[in-house]
C-alpha cells in the first residue's frame, strides 16, 4: 500500500474529535456527541485532499475512570486510544479551549511522545473561549505541556471549520519531518546538537 499519513485524533471525550474528523472530511462520516452510539471503538476514515491520501482514526477518548460508563468499557476505550496512537504515524492531540488542560491530556501527550509519534496540537472550541479562557489555556500549554512546545499548535473551531485546513497542513509538515531520511553528516550534526 502506498505510504501516507495515518492520523490518530486523540483527546478526552467531548473535546470535539469527531466534529474535527467530519470537518476535515467535509461530510458527516462519524457520529458526534448526542447521537446514539457516539464513538466507542476507533473508526478509520480514509480520504483525499489536494491529491493526497490520509487515513484519519477517530477514537473514543480516554474517559476518567469510574465515570458514567462501566469499568470494562473505560479500559476498553483507553486501550483503543493507545492502540490508535501506536498504529498511527501522526497524532493530533485535541484540547478543549474552555475546559483547559487536564492531567489526562498531559497523560495522552506523554504517551504520544513516549511512542515517538509526530504530534500536532489542536486547541478546539476557540469560538467558545473568552479572553480569560484563551489566556489561561495559553499559559497552561506553557507550564503543563511545555514538553510539547516543539509541536505545532493551532487554535481552531471544528464546528465552524475555522483553522481546520491548517490542521491538515500541520499534519503534512509533522509527517514529512518524522519520515525524513537524513544523510549521515546531517544526522551526525543533529545528534551532536541533541546531546
Ligand atoms: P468527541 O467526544 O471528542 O468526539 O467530541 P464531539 O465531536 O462529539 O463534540 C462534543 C461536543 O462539542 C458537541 O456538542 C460538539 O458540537 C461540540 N463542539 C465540537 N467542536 C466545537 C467547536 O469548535 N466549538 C464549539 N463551541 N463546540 C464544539
Ligand atoms: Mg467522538
Amino acid at each position: 500500500e502506498e505510504k501516507h499519513p495515518r492520523v490518530a485524533i486523540v483527546g478526552r471525550p467531548n473535546v470535539g474529535k469527531s466534529t474535527l474528523v467530519n470537518a476535515l472530511v467535509g461530510e458527516e462520516r462519524v457520529l458526534t456527541f448526542g447521537e446514539p452510539g457516539t464513538t466507542r471503538d476507533a473508526i478509520e476514515v480514509p480520504f483525499q485532499r489536494f491529491g493526497r491520501r490520509y487515513t484519519l482514526v477517530d477514537t473514543a477518548g480516554l474517559r476518567k475512570r469510574g465515570k458514567s460508563h462501566g469499568a470494562e468499557v473505560e479500559k476498553f476505550s483507553i486501550v483503543k486510544t493507545l492502540q490508535a496512537i501506536e498504529a498511527a504515524n501522526v497524532a493530533v492531540l485535541v484540547l478543549d479551549a474552555v475546559d483547559g488542560i487536564s492531567e489526562q491530556d498531559a497523560h495522552v501527550a506523554g504517551y504520544i511522545l513516549e511512542r515517538g509519534r509526530a504530534v500536532v496540537v489542536a486547541v478546539n472550541k476557540w469560538d467558545a473561549a473568552d479572553t480569560d479562557a484563551r489566556e489561561r489555556i495559553k499559559g497552561e500549554l506553557r507550564w503543563k505541556a511545555g514538553f510539547l512546545s516543539f509541536a505545532e499548535t493551532l487554535y481552531i473551531s471544528a464546528r465552524s471549520g475555522k483553522g481546520v485546513n491548517d490542521v491538515l497542513r500541520a499534519v503534512d509538515a509533522a509527517y514529512a519531518a518524522a519520515m525524513a531520511k537524513l544523510p549521515t553528516p546531517k544526522l551526525t550534526r543533529s545528534l551532536i546538537a541533541a546531546v
